[in-house]
């Protein structure tokens, strides 16, 4: 239900510093302000605690950006759009698997208004970037009144839909590292509708050495309070060859280690079943792209 936004103070900060010392001042009555597609919308709806103050950095110049690739990994500014994630050639050649998943992302104008960096802040278990980044190895920066400090995604997430930030603290930047040799990565979605978000999704990577899998990283989503690692179904592949009866194996194990809810997306039950076939198509590909 919509009802009226409550007064709240906007504080447009044209510096990180500046950022940072209105964060502290509002403690736990202020939020930052990214794209404000999830932000505004909770606070219409009266879902979280509404804020006194919102900390925009919309204003900081300099936080929009995505540098690297060529065989690089890829730094992300807090002000990066999921829709310049997608459009970017350096993502689209070097770090297929993460605009793959981009491109799954609901419509246009979500992509254009959410930021990348918002969307993992949101702290969903269904989002679609963070499985990605799990099986990329990625970090994020933190900035906070006492310095910065730097955490792997897989330590951001706190079940659920939460995150590790204190009142004071922002994310400024998401790295990824540069994709091993030999390696191929894939990422699965399944939803009702382009536009909705996913029933499960899953991103494997696999790297591979003489026909034989050296190391295999796989991420599932929407079947946990966080997105999750399957780590058993990681050991399962390490050192094998990965032959199809293999990967119907993983696919299987892989459900296992889901622990899916009920909701009005899909059973729990259905879920499991969807996690053993994702799986099994994003290791099938991911196999292949590694060659
Ligand atoms: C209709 C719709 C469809 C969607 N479909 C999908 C989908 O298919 N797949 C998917 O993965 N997601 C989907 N989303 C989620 C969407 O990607 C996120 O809502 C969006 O990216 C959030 O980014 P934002 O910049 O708008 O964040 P904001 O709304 O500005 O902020 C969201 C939260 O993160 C905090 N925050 C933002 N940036 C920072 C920062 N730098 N440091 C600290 N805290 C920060 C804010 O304080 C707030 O609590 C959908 C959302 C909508 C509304």
């Amino acid at each position: 239900m919509h009802r009226t936004l409550r007064p709240f103070e906007l504080l447009e900060p044209e510096s990180i510093p500046e950022a940072l010392q209105y964060l502290s001042k509002c403690g736990a009555k202020g939020k930052v302000l990214a794209g404000g597609l999830d932000l505004i919308q909770k606070m219409r709806r009266w879902q979280i605690k509404q804020p006194a103050c919102l900390v925009s950095i919309r204003r900081i110049p300099g936080l929009n950006y995505i540098r690297g690739g060529n065989g690089r990994g890829l730094r992300i500014g807090p002000m990066t759009s999921i829709r310049a994630l997608e459009l970017s050639p350096e993502v689209k050649e070097g770090f297929p698997v993460l605009w793959e998943a981009a491109h799954q992302i609901a419509s246009i104008q979500v992509k254009t208004m959410g930021t990348v960096i918002g969307n993992l802040c949101v702290a969903t278990p269904a989002s679609d970037i963070a499985p990605v980044l799990y099986i990329l190895g990625a970090k994020l920066r933190i900035a906070g009144p006492d310095g910065k400090k730097t955490v792997a995604i897989e330590d951001f997430f706190i079940p659920v839909c939460q995150n590790i930030l204190e009142p004071d603290q922002f994310v400024t930047e998401l790295t990824i590292p540069a994709i091993p040799a030999g390696s191929g990565a894939a990422f699965m979605k399944l939803a009702h509708t382009k536009a909705c978000i996913a029933r499960v999704n899953a991103a494997a990577m696999v790297t591979m050495a003489d026909g034989v899998c050296k190391q295999a990283r796989i991420a599932l989503g929407a079947v946990a309070p966080t997105v999750i690692r399957a780590s058993k179904t990681e050991k399962l592949l390490r050192g094998k060859k990965l032959d199809k009866a293999l990967i119907a194996e993983a696919g299987e194990l892989a459900a296992k280690e889901s622990k899916p809810i009920s909701d009005l997306r899909g059973s729990a039950w259905y879920r499991k079943e969807m996690v053993a076939v994702l799986v099994r198509r994003a290791l099938e590909l991911a196999a292949e792209r590694a060659k």
